[in-house]
């Protein structure tokens, strides 16, 4: 079986750089793997090991009470603290928060090499999620176990190895800001999951019309395979609907493999998605070279205008898959899009 990757919010890293930010004495930006985060000046030097949590972290107020700054914390699955966001403190870019390792509990880890350890859970730090459009009544149960459920690790946090990927070819798609949708078909039986639940069948529930309107019942029994196959449904009052659409759509980004639990190939995943008449993430090329490049510069390169909607529409981002058998899958959120930069 492969390794699965699930996203660590929170982990142990090491301090790899320290910059001073202009007309700022008390603030400056620590580098932890491809990010940056502001904090106070002379907290931490280059090799000290501290908590690191990413953007979109839930981080309950009992850990960092600053984060609500006098105002009343907000509440996530009944968790009183805040979701960290990109932001900019004097002009500098900050992503995530650092923590001193002295908040974690004793333990008996191997202090020799930290880097890298998830203490997410150790200190009830969770994904935050955007809050679904259903209620929990619609679900038959939770996310099929023999499905990976769709993510992707942030280049930031592969940072470093990027070097690693340069004598490969790489399919870049459009990252696609809405949400998670599988449909599979397994020994006989159709379903449709959002990205954490198993959802009823229903003609009111928008995935499950997206499902009908595909006809992917009858086409996935006729083709009777195990697979299950994972997009983005965008559409109406789904994440601020950024590309304006009308109606729905459903942009399929990869098929997986049920019977042999791997994903298929960028381009066996295309192959099958015109078999079937569906319509995939926008590929914006299929065998990209990476050779040279770097954390930084795949950022920028993420930095663009979205195909889909209308032309001065920012785009979420990328992502990078290797055109290999072995999963490499990545995405660069755009900088300027999160900071919801207009022009
Ligand atoms: P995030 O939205 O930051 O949690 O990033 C991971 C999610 O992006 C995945 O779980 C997918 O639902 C979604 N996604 C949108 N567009 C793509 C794409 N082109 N390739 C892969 N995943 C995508
Ligand atoms: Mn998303």
């Amino acid at each position: 079986m492969e390794e699965v990757y699930v996203r660590k919010m929170a982990t142990i890293q090491a301090v790899n750089g320290v910059y001073p930010i202009e007309g700022a004495d008390k603030i400056c930006q620590y580098g932890i793997q491809g990010w940056r985060v502001v904090d106070q000046v002379g907290k931490y030097k280059v090799g000290d090991f501290v908590v690191f949590a990413e953007v979109d972290s839930w981080i309950p107020t009992t850990l960092a009470p600053f984060l609500s700054k006098g105002k009343e914390p907000r509440v996530f699955n009944e968790i009183p603290g805040e979701k960290l966001r990109t932001i900019r403190l004097r002009k500098a870019l900050s992503q995530g928060l650092l923590l001193p390792l002295d908040v974690l509990p004793e333990n008996d880890w191997n202090w020799d090499d930290p880097e890298g350890i998830d203490v997410s859970e150790l200190l009830g730090i969770v994904k935050w999620e955007p809050p679904p459009e259903f209620t929990s009544a619609d679900a038959k149960g939770n996310f099929p176990s023999y499905i990976i459920k769709t993510d992707q690790e942030r280049v930031q946090t592969c940072y470093g190895d990027v070097s690693r990927y340069f004598d490969q070819t790489f399919e870049v798609t459009e990252k696609c800001e809405g949400s998670s949708m599988t449909v599979y078909y397994r020994d006989g039986e159709f379903g449709v999951a959002s990205r954490n639940l198993d959802l009823k069948r229903s003609d009111e529930n928008t995935y499950w019309k997206m499902a009908v309107q595909f006809d992917l019942e009858n086409k996935l029994k006729a083709l009777g395979k195990n697979i299950a196959i994972q997009g983005e449904l965008c559409g109406p009052k789904i994440c601020g609907n950024i590309y304006g659409h009308d109606v729905f759509y459903w942009f399929v980004f990869d098929v997986f493999n049920i019977d042999t639990f791997s994903y298929y190939t960028p381009a066996d995943r295309r192959a099958l998605t015109k078999e079937l008449g569906l319509v995939d993430v926008p590929v914006l090329k299929t065998e990209a070279s990476l050779a040279g490049e770097t954390c930084e510069s795949l950022l920028t390169m993420a930095d663009g205008y979205s195909v889909l909607g209308t032309t001065d529409t920012r785009r979420e981002g990328l992502v990078f898959k290797a055109n290999t058998a072995e999963r490499i899958s990545f995405k660069a959120v755009s900088n300027l899009y999160l900071e919801k930069v207009k022009e």
